[in-house]
């Protein structure tokens, strides 16, 4: 089976739209969603509406728990607390429903596992495997863990990267960023597709990737939406906050076309 992996979609209609009419383009099977479908952007009920009707297996973010009210957004930045207590009000009750309902972690097979965040201590959606020390602990929980596997997608970072075990040490497998495509060999392997809705490594295109089951091929892509629709939708609302710069210029770039 091909797997469309998505993670981060964060309310972005735009992008969500734009990755699933590429599904079709590369014969996806199914499509498995890492979790935040909602929070910083506009489109909540959307965007669970659409993953839901394209029977995307997911499992549940920090934003999509603190959404329903599960956990509080107190670790929060600002800007992602207001999206959660925006998105609180904007959200449909079925929607509530369905995100209440998710865990952080999921099977595919015995040999796959999807988690929003981390494996360590025990699957979570909250510790950003983003230094040395917490990829080791992950891949501690994934090699000799009560679930372990060979392969686990994560989501949470925002950055498409892949990380590779072997007997004795993790690296990732590009300096910065993703090679194209990789087969994942007999090593043991955590893979970030990168975030729809909101990536944080410099392009804005929305990232994922599509994994094949069989053969363990992941190639990875980018496309590119309508981002200014998206970001005008967001600003009404009051989501983009004002203490980034990033986005204010993002914005008024726009504005001036
Ligand atoms: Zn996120």
């Amino acid at each position: 089976m091909r797997l469309a992996i998505v993670s981060d979609v964060h309310a972005n209609l735009e992008a969500l739209t734009a990755v699933l009419r590429e599904f079709d383009r590369h014969a996806v099977d199914r499509v498995i969603s890492l979790g935040d479908a909602v929070g910083y952007h506009a489109n909540p009920n959307e965007c669970v509406d659409l993953l839901a009707g394209a029977g995307a297996l997911t499992i549940a973010g920090n934003h999509d728990r603190a959404a329903v009210g599960a956990i509080e957004p107190d670790e929060f930045g600002s800007v992602a607390r207001h999206a959660v207590l925006w998105t609180r009000r904007a959200l449909l009750p079925e929607h509530q429903e369905r995100l209440r309902e998710l865990g952080v972690f999921a099977r595919l097979d015995e040999r796959v596992c999807v988690v929003h965040a981390a494996l360590h201590p025990t699957p979570n959606d909250r510790y950003h495997l983003s230094t040395a020390a917490r990829i080791a602990a992950s891949f501690a929980v994934l090699r000799f863990g009560d679930e372990s596997a060979r392969v686990c997608f994560y989501g949470h970072t925002h950055v498409a990267r892949v990380h590779r075990h072997d007997d004795d040490h993790a690296r990732a497998l590009a300096s910065k960023g993703v090679p194209r495509r990789v087969t994942l060999d007999d090593g043991y392997y955590l893979v970030n597709p990168g975030s729809v809705g909101q990536p944080r490594d410099g392009d804005d295109r929305a990232s994922f990737a599509i994994f094949d089951d069989r053969s363990f091929d992941v190639e990875f892509f980018r496309v590119a939406y309508d981002r200014e629709r998206c970001l005008r939708k967001a600003a009404a609302h009051g989501l983009l906050g004002d203490r980034r710069p990033a986005w204010r210029r993002a914005l008024s770039r726009f504005a001036r076309h």
